[in-house]
C-alpha cells in the first residue's frame, strides 16, 4: 500500500495561503502559532456551548486545522508519514488506553 500524500498537500495549500497574504512563518513564530492553535479551540469550544450550528463548531476545528498545518509547513515536517505512525501505535494500545477519568 503506497503512502498517502494528502496531509502534506494540504499543509503546501495552507503554506501558500500564508504565503499570499502575508503571513509570516519564522520559526521565532512557532510559540505565537501554537498559542493561535489553541485560540481557535477555544472558539470552537465557545460556538458549541452557546448553541451556534454544527457548522459553525467545524469552520472554527478547521480554522484550528489550518493553523496546525501551517504550523506544520514551519517545522518541516511530512505530516502524512507522522500520521500513519502516529494511527499505527495507537491501533496497538488497548482498549481505552491512558482513561483513568474519562475522556
Ligand atoms: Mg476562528
Amino acid at each position: 500500500m503506497g503512502q498517502s500524500n494528502c496531509l502534506n498537500e494540504h499543509v503546501a495549500a495552507v503554506r501558500a495561503l500564508t504565503d499570499a497574504k502575508g503571513f509570516t512563518s519564522e520559526r521565532e513564530r512557532i510559540w505565537e502559532m501554537l498559542a493561535l492553535i489553541h485560540t481557535e479551540v477555544s472558539e470552537a469550544t465557545d460556538a458549541y456551548k452557546k448553541g451556534k450550528s454544527e457548522e459553525t463548531v467545524g469552520e472554527e476545528l478547521i480554522d484550528a486545522t489550518i493553523r496546525i498545518f501551517h504550523l506544520l509547513s514551519v517545522l518541516g515536517l511530512d505530516a502524512d508519514a507522522l500520521f500513519e505512525e502516529k494511527m499505527a501505535r495507537n491501533w496497538q494500545r488497548p482498549y481505552k488506553y491512558n482513561t483513568v477519568r474519562g475522556g
